[in-house]
C-alpha cells in the first residue's frame, strides 16, 4: 500500500492551469472545438469524463432547486426567440462591452481588461502599458445575430440567446396558469447562451458558447430585499455541498453605478481561481423590470392576481444566475493535487488527484480484477460491474498493475475502487469469501467490505 508522505509545492497559478488544461485534455474532460482544423477560439466540447461531471453539477442543481422545492417549477425555453424579446429587454441596445482597437497590432480588446490582458506582440507587457496605439472604447454588441428562414434580410434576423433569463419572462403567464403556483415561486432552467466575447480567455471561464442554470424567483416587492438575502445563504450552501468551501467564495455586494440601472441590488459571488478572484455567479433583485419591459413592448398583460386581497400586479424577481462551465472549472480547480507518495519500496512519485466531493466525480467506482489472467476473478469483477452499473457511473478495468488502475483513478477524480481478489473467492480464508478491497481515494486506505454491502455504502457516499 502506498502513502502520501507530503503536498507537493502547488504549481504557480500559470503553472497550475497549464498542468489542469493538459490533465482536462489527456482524460477526456474538455477538448478544444473542431482542434483537428485549428479550433475555434472561445469554444470548447466535453469529453466523456468532462460531460459526467458537468451532468452531476446540472443535476444537482436542478435536485436542489427544483425538486426538492415546492415552489419552483422548471422550463426548457428554446435558443431562437423572437427578436422582440430582445429589443424589449434591452438587449439589442445595451448588450454591450467597451471595446478598444489597437492599430499597432490590430488586436481588439474590452476596455474594461486591459490591464489583465497580455500584449500579443509583448506578451511580457498587458495591453493597458504596452506602446501599441489605441482607439477610443466604443461599444460592441455581444450578441450573436442569425436569420431564421430563407431569407438573410433584416426583417427575420434574430440572435442567439445571451442569456436563459429571458425565456422566463415571457412565459411567466403560461407557467403561472399551468403549474398553479402562488408568490413568491421561481420558474428555473438550464441552457446553452452566447455571447461574442471580445476577449474570451481563462480556459472554460470565459467562452462564447456556455451554459447557465438560472432561476427567476417572483415576489412581492415588499419581500425582495429579504429575499434577496435567502437566495445568497441558498446559493452559498449549495457551492459548499458540491465541495467549494464557504471561505473560497466571496460575496460582493455591488454598488451603485457599477449594478444593471434597474436592479435594487446584487450580490457576485466569486471564486478563487488561480488566475484571480473571479465572478461565479450573479444574485440580483432585478425589480419588476423585466415583466414591465414585456408588458409595455408586447401589450400582453404579465401582471399577477392575488386571490384573497383581489389585488392585480406585476410581481418583482430575484435572479441567481450562475455558469455552469465556470463551475466546472471551479470545481476542477478546487479538486486539483499532487502529492509526494511512497510505494512499499521506498521509491517516491508525484500522485496527481482530483479531490472531487464524490456526489460531483464523473466515476463512482472503479472495479478490478486483481489479475486478469484469472478467469474466476475477471467473471467475478464483471458480475459485480454488471450489478452496480445501473445504480451509478462505473469504470471496469483489468489492464495493468493494481497500483497503476489506482492512479488512473485517481487522475479522473474516482471517490472509491474496488478490487475482486483471491479472499473474494475465499482463498485462503473462506471466511472473506464474498468480500471485495474497497479503496479509498482520499486517504488511499484499504480495507474489506463484503459484496452485498456494497451498493447501500457507495449509494450513501456518492449522491
Ligand atoms: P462577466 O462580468 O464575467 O462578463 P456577467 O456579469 O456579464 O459576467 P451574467 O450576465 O450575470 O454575467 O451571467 C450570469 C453567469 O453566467 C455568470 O456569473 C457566469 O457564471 C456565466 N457567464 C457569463 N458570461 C460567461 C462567459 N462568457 N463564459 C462562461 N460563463 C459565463
Amino acid at each position: 500500500m502506498k502513502t502520501p508522505s507530503a503536498l507537493s509545492p502547488q504549481p504557480s497559478a500559470s503553472l497550475l492551469m497549464e498542468k489542469l488544461v493538459s490533465l482536462c485534455k489527456r482524460r477526456g474532460f474538455i477538448f478544444q472545438s473542431s482542434e483537428i482544423y485549428g479550433g475555434l477560439n472561445g469554444v470548447w466540447d466535453y469529453g466523456p469524463m468532462g460531460v459526467e461531471l458537468k451532468r452531476n453539477l446540472k443535476e444537482f442543481w436542478w435536485r436542489r432547486n427544483v425538486k426538492e422545492r415546492d415552489d419552483v417549477v422548471g422550463m426548457d425555453g428554446s435558443i431562437l426567440m423572437n427578436r422582440a424579446v430582445w429589443q424589449a429587454s434591452g438587449h439589442e441596445s445595451t448588450f454591450s462591452d467597451p471595446m478598444v482597437d489597437c492599430k499597432t497590432c490590430k488586436g481588439r480588446f474590452r476596455a474594461d481588461q486591459l490591464d489583465a490582458i497580455a500584449c500579443p506582440m509583448k506578451p511580457s507587457k498587458k495591453i493597458a502599458t504596452c506602446d501599441g496605439e489605441k482607439t477610443e472604447p466604443r461599444d460592441f454588441n455581444l450578441m450573436f445575430s442569425t436569420h431564421v428562414g430563407p431569407m438573410a434580410d433584416e426583417s427575420n434576423k434574430t440572435y442567439l440567446r445571451p442569456e436563459t433569463a429571458q425565456a422566463i419572462f415571457v412565459q411567466f403567464k403560461n407557467v403561472l396558469e399551468t403549474s398553479r403556483q402562488k408568490l413568491p415561486f421561481g420558474i428555473a432552467q438550464i441552457g446553452k447562451a452566447f455571447r461574442n466575447e471580445i476577449n474570451p480567455r481563462n480556459f472554460i471561464f470565459r467562452s462564447r458558447e456556455f451554459e447557465q442554470m438560472e432561476i427567476e424567483y417572483f415576489c412581492r416587492a415588499k419581500d425582495g430585499l429579504s429575499l434577496l438575502d435567502y437566495w445568497l445563504e441558498e446559493r452559498l450552501k449549495f457551492y459548499e455541498d458540491i465541495g467549494i468551501p464557504r471561505d473560497k467564495i466571496h460575496v460582493k455586494d455591488i454598488p451603485d453605478g457599477e449594478r444593471a440601472f434597474y436592479s435594487l441590488k446584487t450580490y457576485d459571488l466569486e471564486y478563487e481561481f488561480p488566475f484571480g478572484i473571479q465572478e461565479l455567479e450573479g444574485v440580483a433583485y432585478r425589480t419588476d423590470y423585466d415583466l414591465t419591459q414585456h408588458i409595455n413592448h408586447s401589450g400582453k398583460p404579465l401582471d399577477y392576481f392575488d386571490e384573497e386581497t383581489k389585488e392585480k400586479f406585476i410581481p418583482h424577481v430575484i435572479e441567481p444566475s450562475a455558469g455552469a462551465d465556470r463551475t466546472v472549472l471551479a470545481l476542477l480547480c478546487e479538486a486539483f493535487s499532487e502529492e509526494e507518495v511512497t510505494d512499499q519500496q521506498g521509491k517516491k512519485e508525484t500522485r496527481t488527484v482530483l479531490r472531487f466531493h464524490p456526489r460531483m466525480a464523473p466515476v463512482k467506482v472503479g472495479i478490478f480484477p486483481l489479475l486478469k489472467n484469472k478467469p474466476a476473478l475477471v467473471e467475478k469483477a464483471q458480475a459485480l460491474a454488471r450489478s452496480l452499473r445501473p445504480h451509478m457511473t462505473i469504470f471496469y478495468d483489468e489492464a495493468g498493475a493494481i497500483g497503476r488502475r489506482y492512479r488512473r483513478q485517481d487522475e479522473i477524480g474516482t471517490p472509491f475502487c474496488v478490487t475482486v481478489d483471491f479472499e473474494t473467492l475465499g482463498d485462503p480464508d473462506p471466511a472473506l469469501a464474498e468480500t471485495v478491497t474497497l479503496r479509498e481515494r482520499d486517504s488511499m486506505e484499504q480495507r474489506r467490505i463484503p459484496i452485498s454491502e456494497l451498493k447501500d455504502y457507495l449509494s450513501d457516499r456518492v449522491f
